[in-house]
């Protein structure tokens, strides 16, 4: 093999992937390079403002000192044990986690996906050593356009075709329900049913907040009829909404959160099942596990991500810039913009089909220096970092106006 004679530019990198990637994902024709908070550099030194922020993962931008620094020391220290033996940063990790979320025990895991499924099977575990339902009859009740994740099972109970066609068989005992119907919901529950699983505003479908009272109907109707409340807050959690979970705005507890995406600050994949004692009890050694969960450091930069959020400060700046998202966008609608749905600084704007796909918006955004991507149809999701300050925020808002002219 030879070096190559010059540097390769952002068209060489994307031809060069084309034979040698699977082609799982059809990304902006974007190579970026390098990034620090709020924005991203290409290959040829372009910049973006960064409106996504990696689906929510990077929440508190790119790099953020306190996360770096977290990772840097722990690097030198201590990076993996298996959980055949302790480390020294677990017990800390878990502790601040469950004193932030207000629940008590943490099952530490990795990608979003394994803590959805670690999810899925602490319920089946509880619904038979607890509630009693006979083996193998366990129900899990989930929304319609749901997003959880790309297993097998979790896609059993997916309803985009594109993410189910050509994967089954797929896994039984789940019920699917319209999301934001709670008669559905109640129809739907019944004796066999372990838990109630949706995401408090759902992030995938196009940032559907649901009407108020839904989240407190759910947790009235789950705790009425002896089942679960299961939140997939790994996309609407950690600060997003402009609390540090969605459902905190309905003042909801659930029995079982699920976390991720910006639980790794942007460095390392860091998922967690947090519960209450009762529910994560039923677990005994060697029924649930993974090699690469709570390891030091994941658990470093895990812990150094829970320290800027007990803080409160992001959580303010994203409901305090949250108000200018909102007035922005509707100044928008009628001016290609059909509709949008807002919570804190996360939206999904609804744009005019006779302007374009969501998939050209977000290319010719991208030829302005803003990186957004379409979510489904004409409908492209914004998801800044919320470290993006005002004056940026309003900018972006102001070229989003140019492109839709
Ligand atoms: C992204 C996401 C997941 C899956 O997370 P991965 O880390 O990609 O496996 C699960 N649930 C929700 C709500 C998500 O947004």
């Amino acid at each position: 093999m030879t070096a190559p004679a010059r540097a390769r530019t952002s068209d060489d990198l994307i031809r060069a992937e084309e034979p040698v990637l699977a082609h799982n994902y059809h990304p902006l024709p974007v190579v970026v390079a390098r990034a620090e908070g709020s924005w991203v550099e290409d290959v040829e030194g372009r910049r973006y403002l960064d409106m996504l922020a990696g689906y929510s993962a990077l929440n508190f931008g790119h790099r953020h000192p306190a996360l770096i620094e977290a990772a840097h020391r722990q690097l030198d220290l201590l990076t993996l044990t298996s959980r055949a033996f302790h480390n020294d940063r677990l017990a800390e990790f878990a502790e601040r986690l469950a004193a932030l979320t207000g629940l008590d025990m943490v099952l530490p895991m990795n990608t979003g996906a394994e803590a959805v499924e670690s999810g899925i099977k602490l319920a089946r575990k509880w619904a038979y050593d607890v509630k009693g339902v006979p083996a193998d009859r366990a129900t899990i009740v989930v929304a319609a356009d749901n997003f959880h994740g790309r297993t097998t099972t979790i896609v059993s109970f997916s309803t985009d075709e594109t993410a189910r066609a050509g994967f089954g068989p797929f896994t039984p005992g789940f019920t699917i329900v319209p999301y934001n119907d709670l008669a559905a919901l109640e129809a739907a529950v019944d004796d066999t049913t372990a838990a109630v699983l949706i995401e408090p505003i759902q992030g995938e479908a196009g940032v559907i907040v649901p009407d108020d009272g839904y989240l407190a109907g759910v947790r009235e109707l789950t705790r009425r009829t002896g089942c679960l409340f299961i939140a997939d807050e790994i996309q609407s959690g950690l600060g997003r909404t402009g609390r540090t979970l969605a459902v905190e705005h309905e003042a909801v507890e659930p029995d079982v959160l699920l976390l991720g995406k910006a639980l790794g600050g942007g460095i390392v994949p860091v998922s967690a099942v947090v519960a209450r004692r009762e529910v994560m009890g039923v677990l005994h050694p060697g029924e649930h596990g993974s090699t690469f969960g709570g390891n030091p450091l994941a658990a470093a930069v895990g812990t150094a991500v829970i320290e800027l959020l007990e803080t409160g400060d992001f959580q303010r700046h994203a409901a305090e810039l949250g108000v200018v998202l909102r007035d922005g966008l509707t100044e928008l609608v009628g001016k290609g913009v059909l509709g949008f749905r807002s919570r804190g600084l996360w939206a999904g704007v609804d744009i005019d089909p006779a302007i374009g796909t969501g998939r050209e918006i977000s290319e010719r955004l991208m030829h302005e220096g803003i990186l957004v991507k379409d979510t489904h149809g004409s409908t492209i999701r914004l998801a800044p970092p919320l470290t993006i300050t005002g004056d940026e925020l309003v900018s972006a808002l102001g070229t989003l106006e140019r492109a839709l002219r």
